[in-house]
């Protein structure tokens, strides 16, 4: 893929970016290493300060970044503006947070035969990340901020259709005042990344996007002995039960399925519903789906804009094509519109079987499906019929259903009565084949550490 900027509205493409030489990469893992060798001697408190003033930039700067994101890969302006306050957040939790997080953690001495005896978590290097254009700033960031506090040096592979986020990036860190080359962004298609991985100066990687590219990193990581974080699809399952509140169930799922303009891994995208309110929660699904504004993603009334690119889109109508080829019914949208850009609307499909592709595969695109089940076994057997594991949710007032969910749900998160979200202070990441490592909280930091043991007579 050309690294460039293509507005997913028009089609049209704005700039495109030269990929780094191979004489060029060297230099940049070169100054890497560099400063790595100097930059695990900061302290916590600068690096606290650093963070700090990043998120203030991020602060002063949110109309102008919120425009950059929404041009470079269609979201709403306003999700995006609401994406750089939350950037600006897990810079800030760990600038608070990394020292007490990395505190050393002593242990009895006298059941080690020691004086003393403790656990102390080092930073363990450069570490590539390899991110995708969804959230392009809050991927990223979600790396950057944890790695920087605890002493690594990041290096960002970032989408090829998100180039001048990515470039400002680095210019962030280096404005925010952390010392040279401590954060930098390598222009290269992904192609370069296995090399990157296997030079001896990076010392772990983490990736979110694809499971093909997951493997592809994975295999890589894994054949240099290299730590690696997977954060993959997901095909979260949003189970309703009949003591759920149906209406604010509808409007989550609403939000669920189309934030992002339907392009999140966390996206709510099999919608299991209990047999008993199936027609009454599907009404309210499609009056809050229907009711969605379609647009120009910079305009504030705006709340679903274009799909990222156009091979994207292809897959979305692949998946909706042989849903309905196949007998799934169409309860709202399944068109694309004409003309330019690489429009795609909200979506309903129902009735639909498991020789559908999209009965396995992550849509990634607005396109809710939505089950019908008769019981909780089968809306937990359902939810869990898929590769994926990344969310779940799921939405009862009865206790004990909760907690059947909470235990039995095939994934790395479960949100009861709300929706699958991120937060600076809560671990993320899945399970099966949406990954494997965690994020953010103080699991997420602790992922890129040399845990060292220390042992003193
Ligand atoms: P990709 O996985 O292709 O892209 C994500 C990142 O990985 C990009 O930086 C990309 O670089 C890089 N990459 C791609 N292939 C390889 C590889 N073989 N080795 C190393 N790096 C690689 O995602 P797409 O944009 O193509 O989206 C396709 C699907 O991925 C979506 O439909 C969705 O299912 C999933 N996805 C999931 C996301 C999530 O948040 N979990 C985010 C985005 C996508 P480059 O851009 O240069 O190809």
């Amino acid at each position: 893929m050309a690294i460039s900027t293509t507005d997913p509205r028009t089609g049209e493409v704005l700039r495109t970016f030269d990929e780094l030489t191979d004489e060029q990469l060297e230099d940049r893992l070169a100054r890497a290493a560099a400063a790595a060798a100097s930059y695990r001697l900061t302290s916590f408190a600068e690096r606290a300060g650093w963070l700090t003033a990043a998120a203030q930039i991020l602060d002063d700067r949110v109309d102008e970044l919120a425009a950059l994101m929404t041009l470079e890969m269609g979201k709403t302006k306003k999700a995006a503006a609401a994406e750089v306050g939350k950037c600006a957040s897990v810079l800030r939790y760990y600038a608070e947070h990394a020292e007490s997080i990395l505190a050393d953690e002593p242990v009895d001495a006298s059941k080690v035969n020691a004086s003393k005896a403790y656990a102390r978590y080092l930073p363990i290097g450069v570490v590539l990340a390899i991110m995708p254009w969804n959230f392009p700033l809050w991927q990223a960031m979600r790396f950057a901020a944890p790695a920087l506090a605890a002493g690594n040096v990041g290096l960002l592979k970032h989408a090829s259709n998100v180039p001048q986020t990515a470039l400002f990036m680095e210019d962030l860190f280096r404005e925010a005042g952390f010392p040279d080359d401590v954060f930098q962004t390598l222009l290269m298609g992904s192609g370069k990344v296995e090399a990157v991985i296997r030079d001896d100066r990076v010392a772990a990687a983490t990736l979110t996007g694809s499971e093909g590219a997951g493997v592809a990193v994975g295999r890589t990581a894994g054949e240099s002995l290299k730590k690696v974080v997977l954060e993959l699809g997901g095909s979260d399952a949003f189970v309703v039960m009949p003591s759920a509140d149906l209406a604010q169930a509808a409007k989550v799922a609403t939000t669920s399925r189309t934030q992002n303009n339907g392009q999140s891994c966390i996206s709510a995208k099999r919608f299991i519903v209990h047999t008993d309110v199936y027609d009454e929660f599907l009404a309210h699904f499609a009056k809050e789906m229907s009711a969605l504004v379609v647009g120009d993603p910079m305009e504030e009334g705006t709340d679903v804009g274009p799909l990222a690119t156009e091979g994207g889109r292809e897959d979305v109508e692949t998946l909706v094509k042989d849903a309905v080829d196949k007998g799934a019914t169409v309860v709202l949208g399944g068109e694309r519109p004409e003309g330019g850009g690489w429009w795609y609307p909200p979506t309903i499909l129902a009735d639909l079987t498991e020789d559908m592709d999209l009965y396995d595969e992550e849509v990634f695109g607005p396109v809710a499906s939505v089950y019908r089940v008769a019981d909780i076994d089968e809306a937990v057997s359902l939810a869990n019929g898929t590769r994926f594991g990344l969310g779940s949710n799921a939405w009862t007032n009865d206790a004990d259903e909760q907690e059947r969910f909470i235990r039995d749900l095939e994934a790395g998160q479960t949100f009861v009565n709300g929706m699958v979200a991120s937060f600076p202070a809560l671990p993320f990441g899945g399970i099966k084949a949406s990954g494997h490592g965690r994020e953010l909280a103080d699991h997420g930091i602790r992922e890129f550490c040399n845990i060292k043991t220390v042992w003193i007579a």
